[in-house]
């Protein structure tokens, strides 16, 4: 981004503190009118650049746009490695808008749609019939393609108006996700309802998050087989849990009887593994999926789960370019990541050879940290 501080500065201020992971609001003691290039890939700021950095700048923009105009054009055909591995790239939604994005971008499905955007900002939950016509609409949005829908993920630290929460210490470590799904039997019976209802209309996949027990796991499906009905749970509606707990990774044999598939969500995988809470600037660089920490609970699941239920990541890190790497090494065959990402992470996958790809990331797996491992990624895979 190349542009001048103008009245917009409270804005920047937040935009360079969303890339920076710092506060940002040294920008503000920048002069109006002075140039300044943001890097939105490493979140650098060059304060009235030197024309040649503008220059650089510019180039590597014109670079960029092309290298997407590729890209784009193969968005549409499935990711395989170079081996002839098929890896599915899918894409993370919000909204219906989401939705038609994704399919602009060519995802393969949607690997976890967020589905609080239905219940966030209102007064009252959303009932069925209006759940069930959101679902199905995201589902023709992406032409037919499979939904993964994830049961409510709200608690202390995504509250709702009209669902209030006893005030937490640790609301990242509270009620939330499926816990306070199963405290809240109504509002998460609705909800199996319209998912079960959208399934027999439109290719749908059911995944819970924030799971810590399989005791949790069985409460989920038991809700899920009473809002099925006497017709039973739809036959090809498949059921996931979101791996987000370190418990649930080690764990994993114990989850897996009650499973289609499983998602790790590398976000929250990562704040709890590394005891650094996402979102906090001050932590932000012990917060990294690709600590060997995070990479040994992704191997564990993966090795776990080989044969038996598919294993994706929807976290931010499946778009990481050495991460896609180290994924597909360890076992990762469902990457889901922002639709903007897919033609990117797509042309990544092509460019891989899987058994590279193991050797590496199982030697990544003893490093000592995120730095040392991308260092390795870059040196073993170019990446
Ligand atoms: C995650 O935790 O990695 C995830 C995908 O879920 P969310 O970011 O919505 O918590
Ligand atoms: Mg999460």
């Amino acid at each position: 981004m190349i542009f001048a501080v103008e009245r917009t500065q409270e804005r920047l201020a937040f935009a360079v503190g969303e890339l920076t992971g710092a506060s940002g609001r040294d920008v503000l003691t920048v002069p109006e009118g002075t140039p300044i290039v943001i890097d939105g890939s490493t979140g650098e700021i060059h304060v009235d650049p030197q024309p040649a950095v503008v220059d650089d700048y510019r180039r590597r923009a014109a670079d960029l746009a092309e290298r997407r105009t590729r890209e784009l054009a193969l968005a549409g055909e499935p990711a395989t490695t170079l081996d002839g591995t098929r890896i599915l790239v899918a894409a993370n939604l919000g909204s219906l808008a989401d939705a038609r994005a994704a399919r602009a971008g060519g995802a393969d499905e949607a690997g976890l749609v967020r589905t609080e955007f239905l219940f966030l900002g209102r007064s009252e939950a959303p009932g069925v019939e209006e759940q069930e016509q959101e679902y199905v609409a995201i589902g023709e949005a992406l032409g037919g393609r499979r939904v993964t829908l994830r049961s409510l993920d709200v608690g202390g630290d995504k509250p709702l108006p009209y669902l209030p929460v006893v005030r937490e210490d640790n609301p990242f470590l509270g009620l939330r996700g499926l816990r306070l799904a199963l405290a809240r039997p109504a509002l998460l019976h609705d909800q199996l309802v319209a998912v079960c209802r959208a399934a027999r209309r439109t290719p749908t996949s059911l995944m819970f998050p924030m799971v810590s027990t399989a005791a949790e796991l069985r409460a989920a499906r038991a809700a899920l087989d009473a809002a099925a009905g006497p017709s039973g749970v739809p036959g090809d509606l498949r059921v996931g849990m979101m791996v987000e707990v370190p418990a649930a990774a080690l764990k994993i044999e114990s989850f897996l009887p009650l499973l289609d598939f499983v998602s790790i969500g590398t976000n929250d995988l990562t704040q709890y593994a590394l005891a650094a809470e996402r979102g906090n600037p001050a932590v932000a660089g012990l917060a990294d999926a690709l600590d060997p920490a995070v990479l040994q609970l992704i191997d564990r699941v993966c090795q776990a789960s080989r044969g038996r239920v598919d294993v994706a990541v929807c976290g931010e890190v499946a778009a990481d370019t050495a991460a896609v790497a180290l994924l597909v090494g360890l076992g990762v065959r469902e990457l889901s990541v922002g639709p903007h990402a897919v033609p990117r992470v797509k042309e990544r996958v092509r460019a891989l050879d899987l058994e590279q790809c193991q050797v590496v990331a199982k030697q990544a797996l003893s490093l000592e940290s995120a730095d040392e491992v991308r260092e390795f990624a870059h040196a073993a895979l170019g990446c």
